[in-house]
């Protein structure tokens, strides 16, 4: 039985046992994670993957669950959530920004010193950490495009820094952090004027409110872009939009999403995800890949 009373003492109210995944990701469905810890700081990483690997417990790091479903089944160890690491430094043309700092922070605060090239990601729901491990990215610019390094911790609780060269990526596709806990990264820009960053950023975030689905919980599109063409386009041309399954639902506003009406179970939802997948492919011919990560078993 894993030593659970020192994980409690160690981190008191931001250790939580059994916790529904609607409280921690944006489809607000799926089954309970047996641990929810909130560290602190890099100390706190270091003494719960120390604490893991102690009592032979699996640790998975979640920022704003705004890209995963969680099976119904749940989560079974420790789930680590990155919320408090939330500072960011600017010094210049330097960000220094950690994990759990949402990726619209680093965004807009970016676009308000005038240094230009990502105000275009304006409205990502995630956190930073997420943004790393998935490249994530909007209207032409990624994560990726003004990262110089990344600072993690591996499950020995080391820390050490990755510089950005060292690291293989792609579009919406990173290698070699697996298995790592993601602490800050640093960003460079040249310098700019922030007016016309601003004013793309709030151009960005109309476009969003106008074709997504934001009234109801989703994690965004469901699959990646296939070379050429778009998934919602696709999704659309096969007549899919408004397509249900319990509670989940292909969004009417925009086909990429599959959002939750109230109440999905997370099998719903991957039900759906199937169907979509299996339909395109039988009318188009195209093999949908799934952006969005699934968690626990399907
Ligand atoms: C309405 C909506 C719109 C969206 N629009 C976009 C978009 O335009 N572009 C886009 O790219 N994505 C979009 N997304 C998807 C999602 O917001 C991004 O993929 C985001 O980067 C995920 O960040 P997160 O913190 O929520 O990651 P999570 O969902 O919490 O985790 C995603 C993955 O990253 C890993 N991870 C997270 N933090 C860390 C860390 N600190 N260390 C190690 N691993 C970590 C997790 O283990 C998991 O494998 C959208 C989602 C929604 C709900």
């Amino acid at each position: 039985m894993p030593d659970y009373p020192a994980l409690k003492t160690r981190f008191g109210e931001n250790c939580l046992f059994d916790v529904p995944a609607e409280r921690f990701t944006t489809y607000r469905a799926g089954g309970r994670a047996e641990v929810l810890v909130s560290p602190a700081d890099a100390g706190e990483i270091v003494w719960l993957t120390g604490w893991c690997r102690a009592n032979s417990v699996p640790l998975l790091v979640l920022g704003r669950g705004s890209n995963v479903l969680v099976s119904d089944r749940g989560l079974p160890g420790v789930v680590l959530l990155t919320e408090r690491l939330s500072k960011i430094e600017v010094s210049g043309g330097a960000v220094i920004a950690q994990a759990g700092v949402l990726w619209d922070e680093v965004a807009r605060i970016t676009a308000e010193y005038g240094l230009p090239g990502l105000e275009k990601t304006s409205g990502v729901p995630g956190s930073v950490g997420g943004a790393l491990r998935m490249n994530a990215g909007a209207y032409g610019q990624e994560t990726f495009d003004r990262l110089a390094y990344i600072e993690a911790a591996d499950a020995e609780g080391r820390i050490f820094r990755l510089p950005k060269k060292d690291i293989s990526y792609g579009y919406r596709r990173v290698r070699g952090l697996e298995g790592l806990v993601l602490l800050s990264a640093g960003f460079e820009f040249a310098s700019g004027e922030a007016p016309p960053l601003l004013k793309e950023r709030s151009v960005v975030l109309a476009s969003r409110a106008a074709k997504q689905p934001l009234d109801f919980p989703s994690a965004g599109s469901v699959f990646k872009r296939p070379p050429g063409d778009y998934a919602s386009r696709l999704i659309d041309a096969a007549g899919l939009k408004g397509l249900k399954i319990g509670g989940a639902e292909v969004s009417s506003k925009h086909a990429g999403f599959i959002v939750n009406t109230g109440g999905a179970a997370a099998a719903d939802i991957y039900s759906l995800m199937c169907e979509v997948r299996s339909r395109v492919k039988e009318k188009t011919g195209v093999d949908l890949e799934l952006e969005q990560i699934l968690l626990g078993d399907f």
